[in-house]
C-alpha cells in the first residue's frame, strides 16, 4: 500500500499485536469534522488560543486532520505494556446461551485498576504535559474511570492531578473517589464554591447533583487559572479518539493474523472515545474504499444525543467556556434524569463520529437502561466478567444483532467493545437486582429546554 512509504516506522511491533502509532481517521475522511471555534469571534480556533487550555502536542493533535499516523513515544509504549494487549475474546458461552449461529467476539478494556479504556488515553495526556515540563493537570470526571485513570498516569510520571467530580458521583461513589486519592489525585465535588463558574452554577441551580458539563467548565477555569497547569479531557476530543484506536489497531491486527472479518462492530457512545478508537482502523478501511463494515453507536435512551440530538455547534461544557464543537448534542444544559444510572451522560458526541455518522458511515441505536443490565447480568453469568454498565449497552446491542442471526441463521461475525468492569457500579446493580431500577425518556418538550441553549448564529439554525 502507498501508506506504508509515507510512514518512516513501523505500525506495528514486532513481538505482538501492540502498534506503535495511533491511527487518525481524519486523515481519510473526506468530510472533515468542522473545525472546533472561539465562541466569542466564532472563528475556528487556532493553535495560539488552544494552547492556554491544552499542552501543546496535543493542540497540534487535536488540530491535525490530515497526518494519518501518529508514533506513540517509547514511554507510553512501555507504560501500555502493563496491561497491553487487551484480551480479544470469543464469546462461545454467550452464542450458545443464545442459541445463535454468530460469532461474537469482545475487546476488553477493564484489565487495569482504573477499570477501563480511559487510562490508553489518560497516559498520553499526562505524558505530553509532563515533557511540556508543566506541573500538572486539570479535569472532570463523572462516573469516576476518567479520573480514576488520570490519577493512575500522572503517579505514574510524577505530575499533580485535579479533579473536579460530578457532585453526585462524589457522593454515590466513594470507592471510585479514594481511589483517585490513593494515587495522589486531588477530588473536589462539583459544582464547587472553588471556581467562579461553580459559584455562578450553584447560584443559578442551587442544590443541583452537577453534570459532566459544569465540571468541565471548572476544570478548564482551574487550569487557566493556575502557573504551570494545563486541562485535560478524557473523551469527545479528536486527540482522545487518536490515542483510542490503539484498541482497534490491536484488535485488527489480532483479527488479521486468524483471518477474521467482523460484519458488525458495535460499542458504547458517551463522547465517543472507545467507539471511535475501535472502529478507527476498521472506518479508514471503510473510508478509503477497501472493505465495508456495519457500524453501530450505542447510547441510552436517556441521554440520546446521536439519535435525537441536533448537529450544530454547540458548547462543550455548561460554562461555556470551552470552544464551540460541531456535533450531535442534546444543548449544554441537558442534564440526564437522576434514575439514569448507567453512564454515558454527556450531552453531546464526538465530533468525528457526529461528521460519520451524518455521512452515513454509522449507525446508532438508543437502549433503555433497565434492559442494559439484564443484559449485563446474562453476560456477567455466562462470560465471567462483571461489566459496566456503560459496556453494557454494547452488549445489549451485541445480543439483539445476534438475536436476529438466530432467527434468520445468518452466521455474522460480531465484534464489540467491551469498555470495562462494573465493580464500582454496584450501587446501579444493587438498584437493578432490588427490581427499583426504572426507564425515564425524555420527552420532546424535555429536550426542547436543552436545545433553547444552543448557541443561536448564522448558519447554526437547528
Ligand atoms: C467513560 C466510559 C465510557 C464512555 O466514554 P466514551 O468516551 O464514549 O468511550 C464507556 N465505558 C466505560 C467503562 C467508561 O469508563
Amino acid at each position: 500500500m502507498s501508506e506504508e512509504k509515507k510512514i518512516p516506522y513501523k505500525i506495528y511491533l514486532e513481538e505482538n499485536e501492540m502498534p506503535a502509532a495511533w491511527y487518525n481517521v481524519r486523515a481519510d475522511m473526506k468530510n472533515k469534522p468542522a473545525p472546533i471555534l472561539n465562541p466569542g469571534t466564532l472563528k475556528p480556533v487556532t493553535f495560539e488560543e488552544l494552547r492556554g487550555i491544552f499542552c501543546d502536542e496535543l493542540c497540534k493533535q487535536e488540530l491535525d486532520d490530515t497526518t494519518p499516523y501518529f508514533e506513540i513515544p517509547e514511554e507510553i509504549r512501555n507504560f501500555y505494556k502493563m496491561y497491553r494487549p487487551s484480551p480479544l475474546v470469543r464469546a462461545y458461552c454467550l452464542e450458545k446461551k443464545l442459541g445463535t449461529p454468530a460469532k461474537i467476539y469482545y475487546k476488553f478494556e477493564g484489565n487495569n485498576t482504573s477499570g477501563s479504556h480511559k487510562l490508553n488515553s489518560a497516559i498520553a495526556q499526562a505524558y505530553y504535559a509532563k515533557k511540556q515540563g508543566l506541573k500538572g493537570v486539570t479535569t472532570e470526571t463523572g462516573a469516576g474511570q476518567w479520573g480514576t485513570a488520570l490519577s493512575m498516569a500522572c503517579a505514574y510520571l510524577g505530575i499533580d492531578c485535579q479533579v473536579y467530580m460530578v457532585k453526585c458521583s462524589y457522593e454515590q461513589k466513594p470507592f471510585r473517589r479514594e481511589v483517585m486519592r490513593t494515587y495522589g489525585a486531588n477530588v473536589t465535588p462539583s459544582p464547587s464554591d472553588t471556581t467562579e463558574v461553580g459559584r455562578k452554577i450553584l447560584a443559578e441551580f442551587p442544590g443541583t447533583t452537577g453534570s459532566l458539563g459544569c465540571a468541565i467548565s471548572e476544570a478548564v477555569e482551574a487550569a487557566v487559572t493556575q502557573e504551570g497547569y494545563r486541562y485535560v479531557l478524557g473523551s469527545v476530543l479528536s486527540q482522545v479518539l487518536l490515542h483510542q484506536s490503539v484498541i482497534g489497531l490491536e484488535t485488527k491486527a489480532a483479527m488479521d493474523k486468524y483471518g477474521i472479518k467482523p460484519d458488525v462492530i458495535i460499542g458504547c457512545a458517551g463522547g465517543g472515545s472507545n467507539l471511535g478508537g475501535l472502529i478507527a482502523p476498521f472506518m479508514g478501511e471503510k473510508l478509503r474504499g477497501e472493505a465495508d463494515y456495519r457500524f453501530i453507536a450505542v447510547e441510552p435512551a436517556s441521554c440520546p444525543s446521536l439519535t435525537r440530538g441536533k448537529f450544530v455547534y454547540d458548547f462543550c461544557d455548561t460554562g461555556k467556556v470551552c470552544p464551540l464543537a460541531k456535533m450531535y448534542t442534546l444543548g449544554s444544559g441537558f442534564i440526564p434524569a437522576p434514575n439514569h444510572a448507567g453512564g454515558l451522560r454527556y450531552h453531546g458526541m464526538s465530533s468525528v463520529l457526529s461528521q460519520l455518522y451524518h455521512d452515513g458511515y454509522m449507525e446508532a441505536v438508543s437502549v433503555e437502561q433497565t434492559a442494559v443490565f439484564q443484559a449485563a447480568e446474562e453476560f456477567a453469568r455466562v462470560e465471567g466478567i462483571l461489566p459496566a454498565p456503560e459496556s453494557a449497552h454494547a452488549i445489549k446491542a451485541a445480543v439483539d444483532e445476534a438475536v436476529k442471526c438466530r432467527e434468520t441463521g445468518e452466521e455474522k461475525t460480531i465484534l464489540f467493545g467491551l469498555t470495562g468492569t462494573g465493580y464500582f457500579d454496584l450501587v446501579a446493580y444493587e438498584k437493578y437486582n432490588n427490581g427499583e431500577m426504572t426507564d425515564y425518556i425524555p420527552s420532546d418538550e424535555d429536550l426542547a429546554k436543552g436545545f433553547a441553549g444552543i448557541p443561536k448564529f448564522s448558519g447554526n439554525e437547528i
